[in-house]
């Protein structure tokens, strides 16, 4: 193998890190039959799915029925996928407000042997929700910490972006006060090695318009941007293009609904300098289907200008 993994390492079916590779002749499966071994002792970040329940790993079923206890970001979220695979383990809460506190007990009981699983409400426990906290106390009282991997909506968006995804950095969620968040973007337009990699942002829906409007006002009306939004959903929906257009795109929605994903392509390019007002127009009324004059007054706010002064602008570009 190129990256020198052995192939008959890379895939097992046990927590116990010195199990067997997996060797699918019935009798060998059989016997190692993950189902039949109980589960060993230690914390186990489970990730759950984003949206789609089909997005659970076997894996993860196994390491939920088995554990003594699921401490949940919610209980009453998680209720719903237990049930809706049958599962019967007892569940605590364990959140934001109760971290700490709740943090200490569970590292007790694992201290004494205990298996605890850990989930969030969606995806990752520990990205952008909570999970890293427990995870590194355990580690400090000796505890083994088990990764269940699955769902993940940063790198489900990434990968499905079309923007390069060899580098990346994830940011979690934009702040929500526009100060904050300008110089959120103002720092990472001002490092050019990290901007040169894919940016990963989450975003609300009711903020996703503002964060936009920033980005072409920090990053200019080119940047090219992706928006990944309900992930895995029925209306899961990939807005691709430069900041302006996908801004006016969702503009002209009565409303923005869901779950999203921001993507900012960090490769430099020669569009950065930006066309001219009148070539924006022109790819709004193409894209959007807007009339020259709506196409105008959505330049004219993504640039922070008022109408008469983009009017001018226009007439000028257009000789
Ligand atoms: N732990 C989760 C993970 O691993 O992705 C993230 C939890 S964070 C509290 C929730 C945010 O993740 C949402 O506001 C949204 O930005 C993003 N997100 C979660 N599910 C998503 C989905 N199905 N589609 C798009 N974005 C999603």
């Amino acid at each position: 193998m190129s990256d020198g993994v052995n192939p008959t390492d890379r895939f097992t079916l046990s927590e116990d890190r010195d199990y067997d590779a997996w060797d699918p002749s019935p009798a060998d499966s059989a016997a190692k039959d993950p189902s039949t071994k109980p589960l060993a002792p230690g914390l186990y970040l489970v990730a759950t799915p984003i949206g789609n329940l089909e997005d659970i790993t076997l894996r993860a079923l196994r390491v939920l029925r088995s554990v003594d206890r699921i401490a949940c970001e919610d209980t009453r979220q998680t209720a719903k996928l237990l049930s809706h695979f049958g599962i019967t383990t007892p569940t605590i809460s364990y959140h934001a407000h109760n971290e700490s506190s709740r943090a200490t007990e569970l590292i007790e009981a694992l201290k004494a042997g205990g298996r605890i699983a850990i989930v969030s409400d969606a995806g990752m426990p520990g990205i952008s929700d909570p999970g890293a906290t427990i995870a590194a106390e355990a580690i400090a009282a000796g505890v083994t910490v088990y990764p269940i991997p699955g769902a993940n909506a940063a790198l489900s968006a990434l990968i499905a972006s079309g923007l390069p995804a060899e580098s990346f950095t994830f940011h979690g969620f934009l702040p929500s006060k526009e100060g904050q968040r300008r110089s959120v973007m103002e720092a990472l337009r001002a490092r050019p090695t990290e901007h040169t990699t894919t940016a990963i942002f989450y975003e609300t829906p009711h903020r996703i318009i503002d964060a936009l409007a920033d980005i072409v006002t920090i990053f200019g009306a080119h940047q090219r941007i992706v928006i990944a939004r309900e992930l895995t959903k029925l209306h899961e929906e990939f807005l691709r293009g430069e900041a302006f257009v996908v801004l006016a795109t969702l503009r002209a929605r009565p409303s923005i609904r869901g779950e999203i994903v921001l993507l900012l392509d960090g490769t430099p390019s020669d569009a950065a300098a930006g066309p001219s007002l009148a070539d924006e127009v022109e790819t709004l009324m193409k894209s959007e289907g807007l009339s020259e004059k709506d196409a105008l007054k959505s330049v004219a706010k993504s640039r922070g200008i008022g109408k008469s002064e983009a009017y001018r602008e226009w007439q000028r570009s257009k000789r």
